[in-house]
């Protein structure tokens, strides 16, 4: 393998491998692995239970303590029903724009790491340059807690991770937490005429879903935390995006699924809201329990994400500030690994090339000028690496 390739090269090649969150990714970390193995770097995998895909993490110059994790997911989202002008899974340089599935999201900050490895080396680090590639994240984020674990475990404890989601290369210090909890009530199936000696799924579901209403109407009345009053909105927000379940029009619903989502402030915990909801479910599940001993409502936690709290002098954030000059606050409401990081202990922040809105979009695109301004970011995190700390 050609061991000097650049950032763009090495984004034509990773956008070439359809990691789409169903399908295995395991393609594109062998390619990866031989890439930091021609430099001499050595990766470790993080595999899934069922071995069909991985997370891998690598440390680039001296184990030492200090250096800088720079971290992305290798999954994308799918292409399916979209109306693409060029095959997604190729790049495609236009007016100044990179296309193709994942140059934005975020396979533009996976180059971008990959291709500062050549560099970090020949610069003469004094504090190590960590790498993470994490899979499923587009699925609620559940790749990377197994990776990061290891990391912890095994390499020299960095000082600052840098998560390059799309941001516009703005210093995000918050995001909202997460959590969707599958929902599956099981009614007793009888003629709506008889609708009394039932229990209607559907309906039950609907007492469940005007509670999360009701939520939502609460919170938005509240008054804001400082931190809080920084999202978008700024309140703790509880959502059904589907609902499915019944027979027929005149049977009262023996079966209702939806999945409940919360997307949480930093000063309210994904666990507590997580616990309300199922003290809900519990007195739901009574009144459905009195009419029928069958009718029961079972849930399991699909996913769960923390959320990012802004650091008091966090180093994360210190370090991206002082390269970007960037002193706004910004937060924002979709969530991502950077919790996850800093829920095991790492400084953490947000920071990368490309605007979220085009991410997951048909021709997604990142523009060049993104592009280069995240390379010279990483460029000053490696000068960074390199200097004496007194
Ligand atoms: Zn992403």
């Amino acid at each position: 393998m050609h061991t000097d390739l650049s950032a763009r090269e090495i984004l034509e090649k990773l956008v070439s491998f359809p990691t789409v969150s169903r399908d295995s990714n395991l393609a594109l970390v062998d390619w990866v692995e031989d890439y930091l193995a021609a430099h001499g770097v050595r990766a470790t995998r993080v595999y899934n239970d069922e071995g069909t895909k991985a997370a891998l993490y690598a440390n680039v110059g001296p184990e030492v303590e200090g250096g800088v994790v720079l971290s992305g997911h290798t999954d994308v989202v799918p292409v399916d029903g979209q109306s693409w002008d060029s095959d997604p899974f190729e790049v495609i340089e236009k007016n100044g724009r990179l296309y193709g599935r994942g140059t934005c999201d975020m396979k533009g900050f996976d180059a971008i790491a990959l291709a500062a490895v050549s560099k970090a080396l020949k610069a003469g680090l004094k504090r190590p340059l960590q790498i993470a590639l994490s899979y499923d994240e587009e699925v609620g984020c559940l790749g990377a807690p197994r990776m990061i674990r290891e990391m912890a475990a095994h390499l020299p404890k960095a000082s600052a991770a840098i998560i390059g989601e799309p941001s516009e290369m703005k210093v995000v210090n918050g995001h909202k937490g997460g959590i969707g909890i599958e929902t599956h009530l099981r009614g007793h199936e009888v003629h709506s005429s008889l609708m009394h000696t039932g229990v209607n799924a559907v309906m039950e579901a609907a007492r469940l879903i005007d509670w999360a209403n009701r939520r939502n109407a609460e919170n938005m009345e509240a008054q804001p935390g400082p931190v809080d009053a920084l999202f978008e909105p700024p309140w703790t927000t509880c959502h059904v995006g589907t609902v499915e379940g019944g027979t027929a029009d005149n049977i009262t619903a023996k079966d209702c699924r939806f999945v409940m989502g919360f997307r949480c402030i930093p000063s309210e915990r994904v666990e507590d809201w997580q616990q309300r909801y199922l003290d809900a479910v519990v007195e739901i599940e009574a009144g459905m329990r009195a009419v029928h001993p069958d009718a029961r409502i079972d849930t399991s936690v699909r996913f769960q994400v923390p959320g990012l709290q802004p650091e008091t002098e966090g180093a994360a954030e210190a370090l991206a500030r002082r390269i970007t000059g960037d002193n706004a606050p910004h937060a924002v409401s979709y969530a991502t690994e950077a919790g996850q990081f800093q829920e095991a202990g790492y400084s953490a922040v947000i920071i990368g090339p490309g605007n979220i809105e085009q991410a997951h979009q048909p021709n997604e695109w990142i523009s060049l000028d993104q592009f280069n301004q995240g390379i010279a970011f990483v460029d000053r995190i490696i000068a960074h690496l390199c200097e004496d700390l007194s």
